[in-house]
This record gives structure tokens, sequence and C-alpha cells, in this order.
């Protein structure tokens, strides 16, 4: 009632206001229901409206008025995250920020100026015109949005050389505007921009973000298959590591996950496990040779001709590889992982062992952020019970496997929430109401809570 009255007010245009119940519920999910623990816990949750605001001055009045009369504001980019990061836990207004999704410039050093609704797919295209492109970005590209992929994401293709998201200043500055009495447009710069990174909305609206990208390369595709994972391992992690290798993917999958790709069955022989490469195309030829060397075979080797290619190996990569394999079986589910690369085979002997097919390997390599490439992993998961679940991710942890818990809907849980807690002080400087997508950020909603009894 209140909120139809009144915000259909507060933009030029009162048709980017949106009460119809289907596309309010579509608006307020995302893929929490990658995990069966999410699934059960939000199916039922979603704001009460959408606003659509298309500049800063608009997204300041609601947020004042949000303030005023309480609603908490829960923003939105494409709604692809998997943690149910967008979605509302108190209903409210769900702030969709698409119509923002103009690319102000890319500069001569290389740094795009964007709102936070353009989409990265949309952006590489632009960058890759521009002899750049982007350093890192979800296997979602052609949907998510710059500014979702900064609340939510942390990195993916590109990653093995250019590390994550929040890695080596790629984000070099953000834009953010504060929900208070009366909402202030902030920037952060350098390492500040920590304080609003991967916070999931819940300290600031993203307005405007300075994204570093990189020179752009020729790239080729390649597939190997070998007969024992072992040997698959040991080639993708050679060619991850080599630094005299150009290279935007390498992921391995332990068979039968392969089996999973439908669309590209050919590339994928039975029972072989698998390597995907995107690799410089003046390298292909001696890639093709070296996987060969190995004891591999190669099934696929081709062009890139930028993100319409078919096939698209990328496609299959990250956490696309989930989603082929919830296609055929909705029984999988994943973790995400970060191996140690001292110990990684005896830790995925030791995780065989003990939970064998219930674990598939699927391997990420990516730079850390102090420079060395590393074996991350999103494994897939034969989900029965959360307790097991639960019993897999502490056994991860007790032989040192990282694990991002992706069956959890608050940021301190899902393991990027920083240590030095910069992303909490920023909500209580920013969102003291604790009304920016309440309930994700615990520590925050504790601290309330003390304060209320
Ligand atoms: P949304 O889901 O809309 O939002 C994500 C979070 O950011 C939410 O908490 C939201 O409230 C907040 N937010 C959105 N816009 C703003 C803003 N302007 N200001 C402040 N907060 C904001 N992720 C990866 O990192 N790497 C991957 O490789 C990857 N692969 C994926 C594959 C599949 C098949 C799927 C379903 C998901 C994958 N993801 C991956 C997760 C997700 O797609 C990405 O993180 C993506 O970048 C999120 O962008 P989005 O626009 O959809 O964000």
């Amino acid at each position: 009632e209140l909120l139809s009255r009144s915000i259909p007010g507060l933009i030029a245009d009162p048709l980017r206001f949106v009460t119809a119940p289907a596309v309010v519920e579509r608006l307020s999910k995302d893929f929490y229901w990658y995990s069966p623990v999410l699934k059960k816990q939000l199916e039922d949750k979603h704001a009460e409206a959408v606003v659509q605001p298309v500049n800063v001055e608009e997204i300041r009045n609601i947020l004042r008025f949000c303030y005023k009369h309480d609603v908490p504001v829960t923003p939105r980019g494409a709604g692809t995250g998997n943690y149910g990061q967008a979605i509302p836990l108190h209903g409210g207004l769900v702030l969709d920020l698409s119509r923002m999704d103009r690319i102000e410039t890319i500069t001569e050093e290389g740094v795009a100026i964007c709102e936070p609704g353009v989409r990265l797919g949309a952006l590489e295209t632009e960058a890759r015109t521009r002899g750049r492109e982007l350093r890192c970005y979800p296997s979602t590209i052609v949907k998510a949005s710059l500014g979702g992929f900064l609340g939510g994401g942390s990195g993916g293709i590109g990653s093995v050389a250019h590390g994550g998201l929040r890695d080596f200043e790629t984000v070099r500055a953000v834009e953010v505007v504060t929900m208070e009495n009366e909402p202030q447009v902030h920037l952060h710069e350098g390492a500040a921009v920590h304080d609003i990174l991967h916070a999931w909305g819940t300290n600031g609206i993203i307005t405007k973000i300075w994204l570093a990208l990189t020179p752009k390369v020729e790239w080729a595709q390649c597939a190997a298959a070998f007969d024992e994972f072992a040997s698959a391992y040991n080639f993708s992690e050679g060619i991850a590591v080599g630094s005299e290798w150009t290279k935007r993917v390498v992921t391995t999958f332990e068979w039968p996950i392969p089996s999973y790709f439908s669309p590209i069955k050919s590339v994928a022989p039975q029972g072989k496990h698998l390597i995907f490469f995107m690799i410089a195309e003046a390298q292909l030829a001696m890639l093709e040779q070296a996987a060969r060397s190995a004891g591999g075979t190669v099934t696929h080797s081709g062009a890139y001709s930028g993100l319409r290619t078919t096939p698209l190996l990328s496609d299959y990569t990250w956490n696309h590889t989930t989603l082929w394999a919830i296609k055929h079986d909705d029984a999988y589910t994943y973790l995400q992982c970060g191996f140690d690369p001292d110990r990684v085979r005896e830790q995925m002997k030791l995780l065989k062992e003990k939970f064998g097919d219930e674990i598939l390997f699927h391997i990420e390599f990516m730079k850390n952020g102090a420079g060395r490439v590393i074996p991350g992993a999103i494994p897939l998961v034969s989900y029965t019970t959360e307790e097991r679940l639960n019993e897999m991710i502490g056994t991860c942890r007790e032989i040192g496997v990282f694990v991002a818990n992706p069956h959890v809907n608050n940021v301190e849980d899902g393991g990027r929430f920083r240590e030095d807690h910069v992303q909490l002080a920023a909500k209580r400087r920013y969102d003291p109401k604790g009304l920016l997508n309440p309930g994700k950020m615990l520590s925050f909603q504790s601290e309330t809570e003390v304060v209320r009894t």
C-alpha cells in the first residue's frame, strides 16, 4: 500500500515500479536452488515490489523514502548468484539495477568506467573492439551484471592468469550510495574498494565502477582426454602453473562429469577424464603436442571467435559444470574448495577414500592473491542429507582444504568475509538501520539484536 502510493512518484516513469506478483516473484529469486539446503530455506521468500531506477538521483529518492519508513531494500543485478544473495529475506523492495547499464568509457590505460547493470558479456565484447578484454569473468558472463559480480561473485574464466575479482587491483574504484536519512554518494578507491566488494549489497548500492582490463589475446580452445584422472590432473597442473603458457581456462573433470555435457558428447569419450583449455592461439599446436606426449587424446581443438563460438567450451566450466550435472540428475549439488597446492594429491586421495564417488572432482586452476596458481575446485556432490554434506565440508576443512560454503545464506559463512571486518565497518556507517539486504550480514545483525534487547 505505502509503497504503491509513494514509490512511483519518486521515479521519472512510474511504469518502472512493479507489483505484478509473478514478476516480483521472478525478480526476487536467483539460482539459490543449486543448493538443496537453500532451496528449502528460501523458496517462500520474496519482495513486495520491484523498482527499476535509471540514475543516482532516483536511487537516492528511493533510499531516502525507505530509510524514513523502515523498508528493506535488496539490490539486484541479473539474479544469477548461487547463494540466494539477491533474495530478500524480509520483503520490502527489490532495487533492480539492470536499466543502469551504460559503459561510460574505456580509458587509454584500459580501465572501463561503467554503470552497475552492464552485462559482463556486453563489456567483454566492447572491450575486445578496443584491444582489451576482461581479466576474469563468471561463466554466466552473457547474463550477469558487473555490479552483481562485484556484489556476490568471486572469479572465473581468466582467474588462472589474473586471479579473482578482488586481486591485483582489478577493481580500481566504486561509487556507492548509502542508506541514510539523507543518502550520500561516496567514492571508494584503491584498497577502500574492499569495504564494498562481496558484501552482497548489504552496505551500499554500487552505482559506478572503474574496472581494470587486460590487453586482449587471440584465443583458441582445446579439449584433451586421459585414461587416468591422475594423468589428467598432472598434465593440467603443469599447463596451469607453467608461466610460459598464456591461458584463460584450465579445467579438469573427473569422469563421469563429462558425460553430462549433452550438447558436446563427441568431445567427451566414454570413461575418460577431460581437460578444457582456453589457450593463446599461437600456442595451440604446442599444447596439442604436449597433451599427446603426456598420453592424452585431443578431442577438440579450434578457434575462439568470441562468446558466440560453438561449441564454447567455457560454457561447461566453473559453475556451469554443476548446472549440466543438475540437469542430468537433480540429486547433484556442489562445494567450492581450494586445495593446498603442496598437498593436493594427498587431499584428493583422502576425500576419495572416505567419500568415493559421492564426490567427483572438478578442478579450476586460479592464481591466488600472492601470485601462485592453485587448484581451486567446484566438486560435484551427490546429495543425500544436510548432515552428510556438513560431514564432507568438515572433512575438507580437517585435511586443510578451504571451503567457501555455498549452502549458507550469509556473507560471513560463504567464505569471502574479510578478516579485518571492513565490510562490517562500512555497513555500520552506510546502513545504520540495517535495511540493505537485511539478514545477510550476520555480524551486523547480532550487534543490532544486542542493542535492541
Ligand atoms: P546478482 O545475483 O543479481 O547479485 C549478486 C549480489 O550482489 C546480491 O547480493 C545483490 O544484492 C548484490 N548486488 C547486485 N547489484 C548490486 C549493486 N549495484 N550494488 C550493491 N550490491 C549489488 N560466480 C563467479 O564468481 N564465478 C563463476 O564462474 C560463476 N559461475 C556461475 C555459473 C552458473 C551457471 C551460475 C548460475 C552462477 C555462477 N556464478 C559464478 C554466480 C553468479 O553468476 C556471478 O557471481 C555473477 O557475477 C552475479 O552477477 P548478477 O548480476 O547475477 O548478480
